[in-house]
């Protein structure tokens, strides 16, 4: 099982190698901006690394929205990180679910990830995996709690999706971790990553707030537990910088029986 952590952009296999991490996550531009990714320098070193590659797109994105000026942007972001994601042999391009705003009907925002997945293909492909991951917060999010989720699949199931789980987010929107991943599963049929983190908030706080895995407000036997049913590759986005996270890997291997793959 390989395990890592979201790190920063500039020299990802370094900090891979900082936590003895088999795996890494990071992000192509600013997360709160609309710049599309640019080529990066190191795109073959990165994508004949041992270590496995995810890139997590920027928060901005929402395709769906019913707010024009947000979605057609978010669709056109989602596939230049994908495509970016692809040149430097990411395994994984990790979005969040989503939201419409208050008043608008829920209903239109799966349909308009159908339409973002439409029109992924009408231009070529993602090129890469993409994977939705479930959000803590609001209460008109697509992947928030698993009724939505429900739907959301219903829209997408037909189009290559795969699933990332956050349990920060899981726990902090309200839904239990205990069997949580065989009801996921029974509706988008995959776990392709988990992120394994623990919450400042409390249950169903709906904060999007993570802690280190032995911190925070979920035993942290209930991630490992996660972990283990999930059966996917693991990276934690937890606070302490290399220490905190190498501190959190460990933790993780030790718990699973696990040694790193990347040595
Ligand atoms: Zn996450």
């Amino acid at each position: 099982m390989r395990i890592g952590a979201h790190v920063d952009s500039a020299d990802p296999l370094t900090e891979a190698t900082a936590r003895a991490a088999d795996t890494v996550q990071f992000f192509l531009s600013d997360p709160q901006g609309w710049k599309a990714p640019k080529p990066r320098a190191d795109a073959d070193w990165l994508r004949s690394a041992e270590v496995d590659i995810y890139v997590h797109a920027p928060y901005v994105i929402n395709v769906a929205t019913l707010n024009n000026r947000i979605r057609i942007p978010s669709r056109k972001l989602l596939l230049a990180h994908a495509r970016a994601a692809a040149a430097v042999g990411a395994r994984g391009l990790i979005v969040h679910g989503g939201h419409v705003s208050a008043g608008d009907d829920l209903a239109t925002g799966f349909d308009n990830w159908r339409k973002a997945f439409e029109y992924a293909a009408e231009s070529g492909g993602f090129g890469v995996p993409v994977l939705i991951e479930n959000t803590a917060g609001g209460n008109n999010a697509c992947a928030r709690r698993l009724d939505a989720l429900a739907r959301l699949w219903d829209a997408i199931g037909d189009h290559e999706v795969g699933f990332c789980l956050d349990t920060c987010h899981a726990h902090a929107g309200g839904e239990e971790l205990l069997g949580l991943v065989d009801r996921i599963k029974a509706i988008t049929g995959r776990i392709d990553l988990v992120h394994a983190n623990n919450s400042k908030g409390a249950f169903n706080s709906g904060q999007d707030r993570h802690d280190n895995l032995t911190g925070g407000t979920i035993d942290p036997e209930q991630v490992v537990t996660v972990i283990r049913a999930a059966d996917a590759p693991v990276v934690v986005e937890t606070p302490g910088g290399a220490d905190g996270q190498a501190a959190d890997i460990t933790f993780l291997r030790d718990q699973l029986g696990v040694s790193v793959t990347n040595t």
